[in-house]
């Protein structure tokens, strides 16, 4: 298991640092975000440490972290209403913790749609 000495994803990812976790499974666990930007706002992390997207992530990991998406998604009621998938990757997406994560945002009319 590869894990990165002080990444704070990391530790709340494998039980040293608890938190409010949503969903859970071998390869992913999703936990509520400290800082919430909507009503429902919970991020979807690997296990494993990879800094973002551009880093080698296993096709097995990404297929967990999108099985989780929807787990998520489900488990807080957002699933029918919709909701919104973010990672932000690298600087001038404003990444502030280099370990690969998925915001799911959710529970209230999303605003600032770019795309
Ligand atoms: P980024 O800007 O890297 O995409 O997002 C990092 C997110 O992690 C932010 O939304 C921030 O609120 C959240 N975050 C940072 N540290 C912690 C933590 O220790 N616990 C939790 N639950 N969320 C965190
Ligand atoms: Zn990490």
């Amino acid at each position: 298991m590869a894990i990165k000495d002080d990444c704070i994803f990391c530790k709340i990812a494998n039980h040293e640092i608890e938190s409010d976790y949503v969903y859970e499974d071998d390869l992913v666990c999703a936990f509520k975000d400290m800082n919430p930007q909507a009503p429902v706002h919970v991020l979807v992390v690997p296990k494993d440490h990879y800094d973002n997207l551009v880093d080698d992530v296993p096709g097995e990991v990404l297929a967990a972290m999108a099985h989780a998406v929807k787990e998520v998604a489900k488990r807080t009621g957002i699933d029918k209403q919709g909701f919104r998938v973010i990672a932000n990757t690298g600087a001038d997406a404003g990444q502030t913790v280099m370990h690969l994560h998925f915001h799911v945002l959710g529970g209230k009319k999303l605003g600032e749609k770019i795309l």
